[in-house]
């Protein structure tokens, strides 16, 4: 399965971001008053980016035990994860790729584009007018008739926005074939 860079791009420019610029004068960077200075280093976006880089390495592990420790930058972690499970069958491959979509989604909605979601179909009802509700850390569907069983708007985590779109990716790709 050919790999999408993606992920590793946005991880790059998280860490460009967030994580690598240090910034002398007052204030913790979280203060209401906006500044053109660098960002500081982000705390939350290190630890964001250590337990992603963990999560691929626990998942390659486990579908491929002789993989070891993954020790490189964290930008390197899905290459790594791809060349450990290259062999194995198509459904773990496939989820695989669904964590590592899934992340590439997380970094981009940790540097403020929420409008990845829209490119992505309602899984219920098709639509695309998902949008994104960080308070629920949720898409939610803006279709008024797209509702769970209380009436409320369906809504649906990164994961299975995720999966469905490397199960749709693969089926286009084997039909192309
Ligand atoms: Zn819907």
């Amino acid at each position: 399965m050919p790999g999408d860079d993606t992920t590793a791009q946005r991880l790059r420019l998280l860490q460009a971001e967030f994580t690598q610029h240090v910034r002398t004068g007052p204030g913790d960077g979280r203060s209401a008053t906006k500044t053109e200075a660098p960002a500081p280093i982000d705390l939350g976006v290190v630890d964001r980016i250590r337990a992603a880089v963990y999560e691929v390495e626990a998942h390659t592990r486990a579908a491929a035990p002789d993989a070891g420790r993954f020790t490189g930058d964290a930008v390197e972690v899905y290459d790594w994860a791809r060349e450990h499970t290259a062999d194995l069958d198509e459904g773990r491959q496939q989820a695989r790729e669904a964590v590592i979509y899934r992340q590439g989604l997380e970094y981009a909605i940790a540097m403020g584009d929420e409008s990845v979601v829209r490119k992505h179909p309602c899984p219920e009802c098709g639509c695309w007018g998902l949008y994104w509700r960080a308070a629920s850390n949720r898409a939610v569907c803006v279709n008024h008739y797209c509702v769970d069983d209380d009436g409320l708007a369906n809504k649906w985590k990164l994961a299975r926005l995720a999966q469905e779109h490397v199960a749709r990716k693969e089926s286009s790709a084997r039909r192309a074939t």
